[in-house]
């Protein structure tokens, strides 16, 4: 038989069980009575298995084998194809079956263990679970092997490239000047007023400007849907199914329309990915920090310019006469952009952000090391909050629980975020080398910014590796100095720091 034909064949097979997880993931999340998540987490294991072991086949050996040796008679998608399941069956392979299945059932139920322990601030229940995820994690990380840090191997596969070296620098560099910058906004005399995001703003009314950003930002809305569930998530089953959920909570009018522009961003390159990729693995975008770029830089350079509320406030208004009758688009603006250090992740300013990252990074880093011990977290996770936020959570709740995370093993996810930051800014720095972004988001012109996103970055779904993109765009490898510069502008502006 015809090796390609073969290995598309085995691919398709094995997505088709992923595509399954992928559902049972949504319907957990969305729609499936709680009491029915201890038996899914069976269903899903088995079916995980079974993609894990069409990878790890003989068959995908030597179908590799074969086609490498005549690689350059293919083209460069199918080409592209056998580089990235080469890497995928190498990482995978060296993992016994048994344990893979062992960790992945254990994955799905400590998700569920994990909300538990949250709703119940109780890290204890919690606790075992998550020593046996992080156990597992190391034993694999020995089986794949690893250069230098063992975390580093968890990184690449969020981040292709990123390493412990790499990031300390990144890290190092945004502390250095975000923490000054967070003291003089601590200490400026300038006050905002944001009491009135937090008035009491009805679910329909919430729902129906979700709906409009939508449609404004440019999410096709017949290629996906949106949903609610508790923490908003993005998931793509295919190009032409992209779907999106957020939470909306009546009394905090920003949290849905962030998470909603957010969800939108990352859909939005989902749903432009180049049709000669549909179908094949490459039809996805090619990393978690290229991913969070692209949602921030929708809910941050562009959901929280000036630029943009001039354009949407009177919507908005519109909606909530009674709530904004009295706010102007310059409030909107700034209360939409108010720092202040905070506990929770997820409702972290722009500035404050990469403080929050930094705690899980240095975490993580540790953890996998050997370092630190599970049983440590709550007490190192305040410490390093008081260090870098100056805020101590009073339970594990509003602390070391918070995120689902860790519940399902992904260690080195966390980066992805901070990166996408910094990837956002870098874009827009060359984007505006370009045209005028600012005046774009001011003349509702928001189209030309999608065009060229999708031009530079989305079309190309895996083809690239996120090093390549960043290099292709902006002519530079990652570089801190432009969310520095971004961050530092965008604020002291705000603060009238200048
Ligand atoms: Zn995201």
């Amino acid at each position: 038989m015809d090796k390609l034909k073969e290995f598309k064949e085995l691919i398709e097979k094995m997505n088709s069980f992923n595509k399954a997880v992928s559902l049972f993931h949504w319907d957990m999340a969305t729609e499936a009575p709680k009491k029915s998540v201890a038996d899914k987490a069976d269903v899903i294991g088995m079916l995980d298995t079974e993609a894990f072991n069409i990878l790890t086949s003989d068959k995908m050996k030597e179908c590799l084998e074969t086609l490498e040796k005549t690689i350059e008679d293919l083209n460069e998608v199918d080409a592209k194809l056998v580089e990235f399941y080469r890497k995928e069956y190498d990482k995978n392979a060296k993992i016994p079956e048994d344990e893979y299945k062992e960790f992945s059932i254990l994955a799905a139920k400590s998700t569920a263990v994990w909300e538990e322990a949250k709703g119940k601030s109780n890290f204890d229940l919690y606790k075992p679970y998550l020593e046996k995820i992080v156990e597992y994690k190391k034993k694999f990380v020995n089986y794949r092997g690893y250069e230098k840090h063992p975390y580093n191997t968890l990184l690449d596969d969020f981040e292709p490239g990123m390493t412990v070296e790499k990031l300390d620098k990144f890290f190092d560099t945004l502390k250095k000047d975000i923490v000054p910058l967070l003291n003089n906004i601590n200490q400026s005399n300038k006050i905002i007023n944001d009491k009135f995001v937090r008035f009491i703003y009805p679910k329909e009314g919430q729902k129906e400007f979700s709906d409009y950003l939508l449609g404004k930002i440019g999410y096709d809305k017949e290629r996906g849907i949106i949903k609610e569930s508790e923490h908003p998530f993005t998931l793509e089953l295919s190009t032409n199914d992209v779907r999106i959920t957020t939470h909306y909570y009546e009394n905090y009018l920003l949290s849905a329309v962030y998470s909603t522009i957010h969800e939108g961003g990352h859909a939005i390159y989902e749903q432009n990915i180049d049709e000669n990729l549909i179908g094949t693995t490459l039809d996805t975008g090619t990393s978690m920090g290229i991913h969070e770029s692209q949602s921030r830089f929708y809910e941050n350079v562009i959901g929280r310019s000036l630029g943009f509320w001039k354009v949407n406030f009177h919507k908005l208004q519109k909606i909530f006469k009674e709530q904004l009758q009295d706010v102007t688009v310059e409030q909107m603006y700034e209360a939409a952009n108010i720092v202040k250090p905070s506990l929770i992740r997820i409702e972290a300013d722009e500035l404050t952000y990469a403080l929050h990252i930094m705690v899980r990074y240095e975490i993580e880093k540790q953890l996998i090391n050997g370092d630190i011990e599970v049983k440590d977290l709550p007490t190192i996770w305040n410490k390093l909050m008081s260090n870098y936020l100056g805020v101590i959570p009073t339970n594990d709740a509003e602390g070391v629980l918070q995120d689902i995370h860790w519940s399902d093993g992904s260690f080195g996810y966390f980066p992805s975020y901070a990166l996408g930051n910094a990837y956002a800014a870098q874009f827009l720095a060359t984007m505006n080398k370009e045209f005028d972004v600012d005046k774009c988001m001011e003349n509702d012109e928001l189209d030309t910014i999608k065009n060229w996103l999708n031009d530079k970055i989305h079309k190309y779904g895996r083809l690239l590796e996120p090093n390549e993109i960043i290099k292709n765009v902006t002519g530079e490898e990652l570089n801190a100095k432009y969310l520095v510069e971004y961050l530092k502008q965008k604020y002291e502006n705000i603060y009238n720091l200048n």
